[in-house]
């Protein structure tokens, strides 16, 4: 395994789906049951906010009760103990990364664990249901607070940052994403074009499987912790 200076990994809902979090198109997944146009759009909140608050209460219910499972901790490690930069970036709105150790994790899709108030823009750590009558810790107005989630239409988060980490990686890893919502679609193909080494870990080829240079298919709890070992074997700074 050569030794890469700059990895970039993209993680998806394949990674927390062994720790009991539903992903979104798989057959059973939360596309499934709900209509995305209802719960995960601003027409769909300006439409039926109760809905969308129901939503990603019972989403943040569902993920207080989740742990991290092993590649969470094997990504953790990677971060921790590799002998150059590793930048997680997570379209994920649980926090296992972080449970599992992980410093510095770009939630490009938000966090469920946050409210956003639409008057002031404030992000708040929030662990308790949402509802249109809270009131903003911040600028102390009633009726703006929704999740701090990007949903379908809005401009994901930290875009700079991610496309500075992927315009200098030689490493590119992506795990648990069906490789279906841009911009996080598109990653892949910024990577090699500054010709970085990419590879994809999933359950099965995601739809943008042929665009990677290296495959591995399984379960992430299997397939992460075995692709980051390599990793480390040559490069961990106290391995
Ligand atoms: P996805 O459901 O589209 O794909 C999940 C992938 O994980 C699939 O390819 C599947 O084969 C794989 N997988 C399933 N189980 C696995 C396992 N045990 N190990 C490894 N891989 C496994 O999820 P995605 O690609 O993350 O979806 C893209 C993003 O769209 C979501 O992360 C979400 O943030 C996003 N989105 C959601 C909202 C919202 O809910 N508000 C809004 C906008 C965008």
């Amino acid at each position: 395994m050569p030794r890469y200076q700059n990895i970039v990994i993209l993680t998806g809902a394949g990674l927390s789906a062994e720790s009991g979090l539903a992903t979104f198109r798989d057959k059973d997944g939360i596309w499934a049951k709900y209509d995305h146009s209802d719960v995960a759009t601003p027409e769909g909140f300006a439409r039926n906010p109760e809905l969308v608050y129901e939503f990603y209460n019972m989403r943040r219910r569902e993920g207080i009760k989740a742990e991290p499972n092993a590649a969470h901790q094997a990504l953790a490690t990677l971060q921790n103990k590799y002998d150059g930069n590793v930048h997680i970036v997570t379209q994920n709105i649980d926090n296992l990364h972080e449970l599992a150790g992980a410093s510095n994790v770009i939630h490009m899709h938000g966090e469920m664990a946050k409210a956003m108030c639409t008057h002031c823009e404030a992000r708040s750590p929030w662990n308790e249901n949402l509802s249109a009558s809270l009131k903003c810790p911040e600028c102390e107005l009633i009726g703006g607070m929704r999740p701090n989630v990007v949903w379908f239409g809005e401009m994901p988060y930290r875009m700079d940052e991610i496309a500075a980490a992927l315009a200098s990686c030689d490493l590119f890893i992506s795990i648990g994403t069906s490789g279906n919502v841009y911009p996080a679609a598109g990653f892949v193909a910024a990577a090699t074009e500054v010709g970085a080494h990419t590879v994809e870990l999933n359950l099965e080829p995601s739809d943008t499987a042929s665009q990677f240079n290296d495959t591995h298919h399984g379960p992430a709890t299997e397939v992460v912790p075995a692709y980051v070992g390599s990793l480390l074997k040559n490069c961990a700074v106290d391995a």
